[in-house]
């Protein structure tokens, strides 16, 4: 482990220097996304760090460590970025805490600006029950757009296999809300894959995966599935959200 650090996003705003702009990352992201897009997630790994120094960062929601563990192989000290909503279950972030410990990784914690309480003075409690959006837009994609303000590109573990709506998660694509280049190393890997590479490589898994949670998010929208449904269907249950705008 190198370090682990608690930053509230807006903080991080004008940390780094700048990066390249806009039109430069697009034409990186023409240039070779199509290359790159039956790579080993390795190699993918490689280029991202070697494009872009540490302006790029490997997001994670501690659903497992095979990003962050690949990651740290290729890039010893890498930035491993969690967003830490307030409404994690522990085990999340006990799974977070051993990624910390266990991996080369620098850890950053991203918080959004306003605590639990703060939020519920502000619009009331429970706001996830009366406007989901606006609370992930407050706890999720906001912290992160902010978070991610220091790098021109960013890595998730986002997989096809892992639902209908994210069929077309590219390898390396443009994230025009971001206007960053978003790397997804994993987006071809199976199930099987990943449970292969767990075994044979020892990695850390949050424990609710063994518990009916395949899909992990905030505890008050996460909920347990059945053997063989959907493994999204516990997200956001009973209501038409699907996502929480982070990769829309
Ligand atoms: S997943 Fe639920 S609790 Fe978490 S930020 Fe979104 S609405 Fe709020």
């Amino acid at each position: 482990m190198t370090a682990a650090t608690t930053i509230a996003a807006s903080s991080r705003r004008g940390s780094h220097t700048l990066g390249r702009t806009s039109e430069e990352l697009r034409e990186i992201v023409t240039n070779v996304g199509a290359e790159l897009e039956l790579a080993p997630a390795e190699i993918i790994i490689e280029w991202a760090v070697a494009t872009f120094g540490t302006r790029f960062c490997v997001t994670s929601s501690m659903s497992d460590a095979v990003l962050s563990h690949l990651a740290a192989k290729v890039a010893p000290g890498i930035d491993v970025v969690f967003l830490d909503t307030g409404y994690h279950f522990a085990e999340t972030i006990g799974t977070r805490d051993a990624v910390a410990h266990t991996l080369d990784i620098n850890l950053i914690n991203i918080t959004p600006v306003q605590s639990v309480d703060e939020q519920d003075e502000q619009y009331g409690p429970k706001l996830y029950e009366r406007n989901p959006d606006l609370c992930c837009k407050l706890r999720k994609v906001q912290p992160l757009t902010d978070g991610l303000a220091a790098y021109d590109a960013w890595a998730t573990g986002l997989r096809r296999a892992e639902t209908h709506n994210r069929v077309i998660a590219p390898v390396v694509g443009w994230d025009d809300k971001k206007q960053k280049v978003k790397v997804s190393p994993l987006a071809g890997w199976s199930d099987g894959e990943i449970d292969k590479y767990i075994q044979e490589q020892g990695i850390l898994v949050n424990p609710l995966q063994y518990d009916g949670y395949p899909s992990i998010g905030c505890w008050p929208c996460t909920r347990r599935v059945a053997p063989g449904e959907d493994p999204r269907s516990g997200r956001w249950a009973g209501s038409n959200k699907t996502e929480c705008g982070i990769h829309q």
